[in-house]
């Protein structure tokens, strides 16, 4: 035994994550924008298109990690009447700005919930697809958030996990670096008023499994025809699984 020191580094890992979204919520989008270059709204594009929501028949989907809703309005813009979207953040912050984004737009369409990736206060067997867009890097238990996905999708449901992953370019690697110690920490500072914060994020983008790591976790977790491709040079990484 480790006398608990695992779970208490555990614990204060999400308390950090939680510090980090509280105190960036209301700039997050911003702070998104500028970073990324707006990549990111192509990055959560393509996420989309691979899932392609149905048209004409029920579709319910679960944006985990969720934050201020950028994949739960694309793909209800994406889909027909009958898609669904729950958006489940474990900080209500983030909750918070995701609702007053969503406004009137979604009514009936969109629920905002609480609750942790780890331990899904959701029932079994529930939805068609299950997405994660920049949020399981910093789920301390990245195994039992696998598994709580693969719970909570129905047989023939889809995992789909938007992530930063490792650069495999020679000199954008270079550039990357130098842009993720130097420039993110900076806007932090000056947008968000948190270099801290981004810096963490730099930090848990580092320490992510690679992408053939991290299928390995997905097919562990039950998953089966588990791919992955890159995107931009491999700055981010789409993993797709099924559950069958
Ligand atoms: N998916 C959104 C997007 O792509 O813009 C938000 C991504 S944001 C970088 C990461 C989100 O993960 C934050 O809103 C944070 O509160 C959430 N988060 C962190 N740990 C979590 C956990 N254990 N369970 C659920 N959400 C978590």
């Amino acid at each position: 035994t480790n006398f608990g020191f695992e779970r208490v580094a555990l614990a204060e890992k999400q308390g950090r994550v939680d510090d980090v979204f509280r105190s960036v919520a209301k700039r997050y989008d911003l702070m998104n924008d500028l970073m990324s270059a707006g990549l990111h709204r192509a990055w959560k594009a393509q996420l989309i298109a691979i899932l392609r929501p149905p048209q004409a028949r029920a579709f319910r989907h679960l944006d985990v990690a969720g934050g201020t809703g950028d994949i739960a309005f694309r793909a209800l813009a994406a889909g027909g009447a009958g898609t669904h979207v729950t958006v489940l953040d474990i900080n209500e912050a983030m909750l918070r700005v995701g609702a007053e984004r969503a406004g009137h737009r979604f009514d009936g369409r969109i629920d905002f919930v609480t609750g942790n990736a780890e331990t899904l206060p959701l029932p079994a067997a529930t939805f068609d697809a299950y997405t994660i867009a920049f949020g399981i890097r910093n789920v301390p238990r990245i195994d039992a958030a696998l598994a709580e996905a693969h719970r909570v999708l129905k047989p023939g449901g889809r995992f789909l996990c938007l992530e930063f992953s490792k650069v495999d370019l020679p000199l954008l690697d270079k550039i990357y670096d130098a842009y993720s110690f130097h420039v993110i920490p900076r806007l932090g500072a000056r947008v968000a008023g948190d270099a801290d914060s981004y810096r963490y994020l730099v930090e848990s983008i580092r320490q992510f499994p690679t992408p053939g790591a991290f299928a390995g976790m997905i097919e562990a977790a039950g998953f089966r025809h588990v791919t992955h491709r890159l995107l931009s040079g491999g700055i981010v990484a789409i993993h797709s699984g099924w559950k069958v």
